[in-house]
């Protein structure tokens, strides 16, 4: 059993400085995600008093800290969710020790910069641990680049296998090393396979809360080549500069870098069409608007609510969508 302490976050943060104090860094959105019975923290966030009308990830996260014991949270105050505020408060009148961690709006690279060294100080790191760890990070976040690329120029990587390597990569399941290594596996195994045919599409927004979208658009025809967010987790930029990799991700910060990075991809991977994912009650949905008007590519908008399988017409729009880019494509 691994017996370091675990580090629990609501978004991807600099998880360098986690593994460097020897920690074991935990996405609270993976554990909630992926656990068998993802509604019970659900039912332990309304029975504790959060409303049905509320984003259920912020209701999944807080059943999570809850019913798992984790005492410490990295919560994210700007340049994330809307939410996280209260969501800290309500977890520090619980009890849990909150760490605050910001991404300026204005990308100020020195404001960023001390972020980070609050962090670094708050968890007692040793810088040239950090300096270590993260060449140690670099290596495991090019594997993951690897993947991405197997997906998409290559297509033997399907779409649900690539949102979970890059998904994962915020927490690298807490083990960066044993991380990297079921990467290297995973790409010697899928070099054999035979190339995904389908039309191109990508997805766009944050990781979806419906827990078969991947596998149907798969089984319709559709081949995901690009998660653009889920992409962003894993931070594929070029750089051996810390701040500047977190200054180059664009999730935190204005939709514009994410405009500019999603047509950006749209060209390079040859995508079709762009399904949109958004979720009930979060503010991202307002984003939808500059969206449909910035990107030239079709795209079909889906919101989810709760952790389970889509529903009858969010399938027959999916299929209309799918049957639209096929002809298209013909
Ligand atoms: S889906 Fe939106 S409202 Fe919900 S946690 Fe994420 S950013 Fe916040």
């Amino acid at each position: 059993m691994n017996s370091k302490k675990i580090i629990g976050f609501t978004t991807t943060i600099p998880v360098e400085i986690i593994f460097a104090g020897g920690y074991m860094p935990c996405d609270l959105n993976n554990i909630f995600i992926t656990d068998e019975e993802p509604m019970k923290f659900i039912e332990k966030a309304e029975k504790d008093g959060f409303p049905k009308s509320m984003c259920n990830w912020i209701k999944g996260i807080y059943g999570v800290v809850m019913e798992k014991n984790i005492d410490t949270v990295i919560m994210v105050m700007e340049g994330d969710c809307s939410n996280t505020k209260a969501l800290a408060e309500i977890l520090e009148f619980k009890g849990i020790n909150i760490i605050p961690f910001s991404f300026p709006f204005d990308k100020d690279r020195d404001v960023l910069k001390r972020e980070m060294e609050k962090l670094t100080e708050a968890l007692k790191v040793d810088k040239e641990t950090l300096i270590s760890t993260e060449k140690e990070i670099v290596r495991v976040r090019k594997i993951l680049q690897e993947i991405d690329e197997l997906t998409w120029k290559e297509n033997i990587v399907n779409g649900y296998e690539n949102h979970l390597w890059l998904v994962r990569s915020s927490d690298m399941l807490g083990d960066y090393k044993k991380y990297k290594e079921m990467a290297i596996s995973f790409i010697d195994e899928v070099k054999i396979r035979k190339k995904i045919d389908g039309v191109r599409i990508g997805f766009i927004g944050i990781p979806p809360i419906i827990t078969d979208i991947y596998q149907f658009l798969h089984s319709i025809g559709a081949h995901v080549v690009y998660n653009e967010i889920q992409r962003q987790f894993s931070l594929p930029f070029d750089t051996d500069d810390i701040v500047e990799r977190y200054l180059r991700y664009t999730y935190p910060y204005d939709i514009f870098s994410r405009i500019y990075d999603i047509k950006e991809e749209i060209k390079r991977r040859d995508i079709k069409g762009i399904i949109h994912y958004v979720q009930a009650f979060c503010f991202r949905v307002m984003e939808d608007v500059i969206l449909r008007e910035t990107l030239n590519c079709p795209i079909l908008t889906i919101e989810g609510e709760l952790p389970r399988q889509l529903d009858t017409r969010q399938k027959l729009r999916l299929e209309a969508f799918i049957e639209m880019l096929t002809e298209m494509d013909n």
